[in-house]
C-alpha cells in the first residue's frame, strides 16, 4: 500500500506528518522524494549505515566525423537543449530531457547516448523502517528520474511517500505511483488556496484523498469549508502549538516523545488504511 503526503507548499507539515506515519506503522518504508530539499533524514538518521546509489540518466553523445551539420537534432530538440555551433550540435545538459529524440532523427549515425549522473538516492534501516532519501543535483532540470529510482527501490507491504510541496511534475510522479493520497492543510487563505490545488491534480489523477489539517487555531478556518464543499474527509486536526514547533525545530519525532502523538499518528494510519481497503 503506497500512500502519498502531499501539500500546496513547502512548510505546511508534509515532513512532519509523513516521518511520524512511517514510524508508527511497522515494517514500513519511509521514501523522501522531495528530491530538491530533502529533510526527512534530519528526523531519521540514526547513524545507521547507509547505502548510497547514484541516479542517471542518458544523454546523447556527437561523433563530429560522423556529423554532417544538417541540424535535425537541434530542430527537433523542444527543450532548446542543442545548438549547432562551429557545424556541430553543442548540447546543454542541464535542461536535456534525455527523451532520446534526437537520435531517432539523425540519418547519419553520429549520436550515441552516454550516462549522466543527476542526483543520488540513499537507503538505511532504523528500528525496522526503511529510510529512502533522494536528491537531484543542483542545477538539474527535473527531479523525476530520482524519485523513479526512489520508488523503485522501495517494496515493504506500507510504502510513506514524502512528495515534494506543490502540483509541478515531481509531485504528480508521486502521486501518480500511490493508492492513497493524503493532503496536509493549513488553515489560512492561502492554505486553502494551496489545499485546492493539490486536491484538484489528485482528482485529474483520480486517486481517492483525504486531508489531515496542521496548525489549527480557534479562528475562521476556510480550508473546512472548502473541506466541506467538496466532500473531503478531515481525518485529523493538529492544533497549533508552539512546544510542538520546538520539538519539530530539535528533529524530536514525536510517537516516540508524546503518548498523545503516538495515539493521534496510530489512528490516522489506521482510517487511512480503512479507506484504501474499503
Ligand atoms: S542530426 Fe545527426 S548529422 Fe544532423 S546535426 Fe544532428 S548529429 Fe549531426
Ligand atoms: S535527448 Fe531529447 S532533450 Fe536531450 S538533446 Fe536530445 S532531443 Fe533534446
Amino acid at each position: 500500500m503506497r500512500i502519498a503526503v502531499l501539500s500546496g507548499k513547502g512548510g505546511t507539515g508534509k515532513t512532519f506528518i509523513s516521518v511520524n506515519l512511517a514510524v508508527a506503522a511497522n515494517n514500513a518504508c519511509y521514501v523522501d522524494c522531495d528530491v530538491e530539499t530533502p529533510n526527512g533524514r534530519l528526523f531519521l538518521d540514526d547513524g545507521s549505515e547507509c547505502a548510497v546509489r547514484k541516479t542517471t540518466v542518458l544523454s546523447p553523445m556527437f561523433d563530429k566525423d560522423a556529423c554532417t551539420g544538417c541540424r535535425a537534432c537541434v530542430d527537433f530538440c523542444a527543450f532548446g537543449a542543442l545548438a549547432l555551433v562551429g557545424g556541430t550540435p553543442l548540447l546543454f545538459d542541464e535542461v536535456c530531457h534525455s527523451c532520446g529524440g534526437c537520435l531517432m532523427v539523425c540519418n547519419y549515425s553520429a549520436i550515441s547516448e552516454q550516462p549522466r549522473q543527476i542526483g543520488q538516492t540513499e537507503s538505511s534501516m532504523r528500528k525496522g523502517l526503511h529510510v529512502l532519501s533522494g536528491r537531484m543535483d543542483v542545477g538539474q532540470s527535473s527531479g523525476i528520474p530520482v524519485i523513479q529510482d526512489l520508488l523503485a527501490q522501495a517494496n515493504n507491504p506500507l510504502i510513506i511517500i514524502d512528495c515534494p510541496p506543490g502540483t509541478a511534475c515531481s509531485a504528480a510522479e508521486c502521486a501518480r505511483h500511490a493508492d492513497y493520497c493524503l493532503i496536509v492543510a493549513e488553515p489560512s487563505l492561502y492554505g486553502t488556496h494551496n489545499l485546492q490545488m493539490v486536491h484538484e491534480m489528485i482528482t485529474a489523477l483520480d486517486k481517492p484523498c483525504g486531508v489531515v489539517m496542521n496548525k489549527v487555531v480557534d479562528l475562521e478556518n476556510p480550508a473546512e469549508q472548502y473541506c466541506a464543499q467538496q466532500r473531503l474527509e478531515v481525518f485529523t486536526r493538529i492544533p497549533f502549538d508552539r512546544d510542538l514547533a520546538r520539538d519539530l525545530a530539535e528533529a524530536k519525532v514525536m510517537v516516540e516523545e508524546d503518548e498523545e502523538y503516538r495515539l493521534l499518528f496510530h489512528s490516522l494510519l489506521e482510517r487511512v488504511q480503512g479507506q484504501v481497503m474499503a
